[in-house]
């Protein structure tokens, strides 16, 4: 088993055989001396759509392309990854293994945006198919035919789509080849291919630091837990004190007693903030950010047998707060609250926690966006980074009235609150075991795709990477 890997990109001085012309005026069309014939036809329909015209030339083909123009940085930039998320489509009807994108664009992160729709497009899970069904798309490079772009530029979209490759294949393989053991083998892999350091704590050590949430929740699988420590700390960090990103690893979720009646099917995917802060630890690591960090991933199935979890059960965290579980199925909370207590003794400068938490949040956000919820936290670069990824934040207030909705009748909290806000009566949970500058990040609602949206192909999304990625690069700045 072994993940999957984005097509090759490279910075190049002259055209090919396969050419994207990338415009983004009628002026443009001037620069393309193939398309003479056709250039009046194409400069009659260049407005604010999007347009994809592509024509058969003497070796080759020649793609002229525009992005729908948009004045909204984050609507103008989704655009270009969509028109990216086409493009590919058309390389790979074509049976083209190879295309140069010519772009005289001078903003280069425009150039950009195009470059990482095709390759997140470009993304394939063909593991278990077997046979004719097996088939890879034709497109395995990517060449940059533009002034503004640099190799630099290039190799980070590589890092960050190889970071989201990761994270999607994490999601994506089924249970039963993934548990919590052989994912923390895939991640000390791509710890060992990017960069980063891992260290996996196996049952003995969970059991000797009393974390009872992740041992509760783990209670009725066969399968033992797993908590990983992901750091990257170069010598040139410009922080001292870590950035924590906690990401909750639910290889697979049952529900336990409190078990899934109506849909179980997809649950594979509620490892996806841990996945995320995989694949975010890849691309920052690869690309050598000047940054220390640490992942924290608490990592179990949570399953059903004579030993598993009750409701009206009471869990002692490694917190020493006792929980009483009214809810198998809020299962993420507890294990979470443990990776949270841990992160304490990294006195940390900030505490990202990712997680499919609840289905209050993929109700208000669908796959459009995150359910965001912190505690006095300056929100306002990740929301920014947020925007110009297109995972877009949409906040909730942690107002007090929603703790009272958290009190246990027999223990010190329960895990579930009331009908109202389930998004935020679970971050108010998680709250409680945190001391520290906190965003918690609900991804319930991106994290899996059921049908293909431009490059977010069906499947797991590896959302929070992006977002991640450009959030820690720019607070650097
Ligand atoms: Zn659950």
């Amino acid at each position: 088993m072994s993940t999957n890997t984005p097509i090759k990109l490279t910075k190049v001085q002259a055209s090919g055989s396969v050419n994207i012309h990338l415009i983004t005026s009628k002026k443009d069309l001037d620069a393309i001396s193939e398309a003479k014939d056709l250039k009046k036809k194409i400069a009659e329909r260049v407005g604010d759509d999007e347009l994809v015209f592509s024509i058969p030339s003497n070796d080759g083909l020649i793609i002229i392309a525009k992005a729908k123009t948009e004045k909204e940085m984050s609507y103008r930039f989704q655009s270009a990854r969509a028109l990216g998320a086409k493009l590919k489509k058309i390389l790979n009807a074509e049976k083209a293994k190879e295309a140069t994108l010519i772009s005289t664009s001078e903003k280069p992160e425009d150039t950009l945006a195009v470059v990482e729709g095709i390759v997140l497009a470009n993304y394939q899970f063909l593991n278990y198919k077997t046979g004719d069904r097996n088939k890879p798309h034709s497109l395995s490079q990517l060449n940059v035919f533009a002034k503004s772009v640099s190799e630099k530029d290039l190799n980070e979209v590589y890092a960050v789509s190889r970071g989201t490759f990761a994270a999607r294949d994490f999601v994506n393989e089924p249970p039963v080849t993934l548990n919590a053991t052989s994912w923390s083998k895939l991640i000390t892999e791509l710890g060992k291919e990017t960069g980063f350091k891992v260290t996996v704590l196996d049952k003995k050590k969970i059991e000797a630091l009393r974390m009872g949430g992740l041992l509760g929740v783990n209670k009725g699988s066969v399968e033992p837990p797993t908590f990983n420590i992901l750091e990257y700390k170069p010598k040139n960090a410009k922080n001292k004190k870590p950035i924590v990103l906690v990401g909750k690893g639910v290889t697979y979720d049952t529900g336990g007693y409190n078990v899934k009646t109506v849909q179980m099917a997809q649950m594979k995917s509620d490892m996806g903030g841990g996945a995320a802060v995989c694949g975010a630890f890849a691309a920052i690591a690869a690309s050598k950010l000047p940054v220390y960090v640490v992942g924290l991933i608490p990592a179990t199935d949570n399953r059903i047998d004579g030993k598993a979890i009750v409701a009206d059960d009471v869990l002692t965290m490694m917190s020493g707060t006792k929980v009483e579980v009214l809810n198998t199925d809020a299962e993420g909370r507890l294990i979470l609250a443990d990776a949270l207590h841990y992160a304490k003794q990294y006195d940390p400068e900030l505490v990202i926690d990712l997680a499919t938490l609840t289905g209050a949040a993929a109700r208000v956000t669908d796959y459009h966006g995150i359910a965001m919820c912190s505690d006095k936290t300056d929100t306002s670069k990740l929301k920014e980074s947020g925007e110009k990824v297109y995972e877009r934040l949409m906040e909730f207030p942690m107002w007090r009235e929603f703790h009272t909705a958290i009190k246990s009748d027999v223990a010190d909290i329960k895990n579930i609150g009331g009908a109202a806000g389930g998004n935020i009566t679970a971050a108010t949970f998680l709250h409680h075991f945190t001391h520290y500058p906190w965003i918690h990040l609900d991804i319930a609602g991106p994290s899996f795709m059921t049908s293909d949206v431009d490059y977010r192909v069906k499947g797991g999304t590896g959302v929070g990477v992006r977002l991640l990625y450009d959030f820690i690069k720019n607070s650097l700045a």
